[in-house]
């Protein structure tokens, strides 16, 4: 009998917070606090107490996070800012959008991250700043990459879009560079019910500077100092967010449980790779990603059996449309290359049972051992 098992299950997330979600829509409509004001305020004091950071600044989304930081540390025209080669386009577009442009590195095998022993022959004198990824929720190798940034004085961003409460041998990521970029789009571990972001660091200047721009260069209402954006968390998104914070944790520790799960169940597959950790560093799981050879084939039958996979990411960012013209070829970032084609991830989620994954596991079985 075929189950149907999503990719990510919102709804039963939603059932589960039911009660509270509901009456926090509900207070922010009876108190008209739509943009700004108290819910907002009350967000951001509670995600900077969590990451026991001096400042969280909310804005509309992760993207914007990513570019509004860049640009208050003034990177422009001219700079050049070292990211991986394999992220949402996020990441790097943010980069041209400033006038700067992207240098990409390639990443680790079987860790999916930036190589950080690859990072300083990219370095530059036109170098700005290093944009690591905790990409699938597996912190990046930040020592090293820290080192480089003091050694060349260099800005760290960390975009922990995929990694919220992830640990890098016990410091969480976003904590570790001059700010940590978060997004809370629905699918993500903290998800908001629309769009929402927000940096967090603990740089006064930075901060403050970040809060200008994306409210109209303006800290007192009128008093526009500087031409800036309109990027902000609405109250509706930060009431459910507020209201996930009290879970997140748990769903971080049921979303690994999930993988371990996994990782057992598909243990004697030989014909894929299932994920490893990094040893001093917690692995949060916003994606379950594995290896096979026969990636499109597997994904169509999971398809047929009605299981739902997704590819993160199909092609990685320098062999986009949107790069071709930086003329990278697949000798310039062989790993991200050889993976494009191999990397699969499956259904993620905390709500994932037993036996939605033994039903997955055991169509991957058949799959392998049919031919
Ligand atoms: C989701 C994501 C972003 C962008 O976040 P949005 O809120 O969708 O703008 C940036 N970087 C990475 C790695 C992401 O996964």
């Amino acid at each position: 009998m075929n189950m149907n098992i999503p990719f990510v299950d919102l709804k039963s997330q939603y059932k589960s917070i039911k009660n509270d979600a509901d009456a926090a829509v509900a207070n922010v409509i009876e108190n008209t606090a739509f943009v700004g004001g108290p819910i907002v305020a009350e967000f951001e004091r509670k995600y900077a107490e969590m990451y026991g950071v001096k400042h969280c600044v909310s804005v509309g989304n992760g993207t914007d996070a990513i570019y509004i930081t860049l640009k208050m540390l003034g990177i422009g025209p001219g700079d050049e800012v070292i990211t991986v080669a394999n992220s949402w386009i996020s990441t790097a577009e943010v980069i041209n959008q400033t006038g700067a442009e992207p240098v990409f590195v390639d990443i680790e095998p079987d860790l999916y991250n930036i190589d950080a022993s690859l990072v300083e022959s990219k370095i530059s004198d036109r170098t700005k700043a290093i944009i690591p990824v905790h990409l699938y929720g597996l912190p990046a190798d930040m020592d090293p990459i820290l080192r480089l940034c003091k050694k060349y004085d260099l800005y760290c961003i960390e975009d922990s879009a995929q990694a919220h409460f992830a640990e890098y041998k016990g410091r969480l990521v976003g904590t570790m560079g001059n700010a940590g970029t978060f997004s809370f789009y629905p699918g993500k571990n903290l998800g908001a019910y629309g769009d929402a972001g927000c940096v967090i660091t603990n740089d006064n200047e930075i901060a403050e500077k970040i809060r200008r721009y994306a409210n109209h260069g303006s800290l007192v209402k009128h008093q526009h100092t500087i031409p800036g954006i309109n990027s902000r968390t609405d109250g509706l998104q930060a009431a459910i967010l507020t209201v996930k914070l009290d879970h997140i944790l748990e769903w971080n520790n049921a979303r690994y449980e999930n993988a371990m799960r996994y990782n057992e169940l598909l243990a004697d597959v030989s014909d894929i790779c299932t994920p490893v950790l990094r040893p001093g560093s917690t692995h949060v799981f916003h994606v379950y990603c594995i290896r096979t050879e026969r990636r499109d084939d597997l994904s169509a039958f999971l398809r047929e059996k009605g299981i739902a996979s997704q590819i993160h990411y199909p092609t990685a960012l320098p062999f986009l449309d949107a790069y071709r013209y930086l003329n990278h070829n697949a000798h310039d970032f062989p790993i991200a290359y050889e993976y494009q084609d191999q990397i699969l991830s499956l259904p993620m989620f905390p709500e994932l049972t037993r036996e939605q994954q033994e039903y997955i596991a055991s169509n991957i079985k058949d799959f392998y051992t049919r031919r």
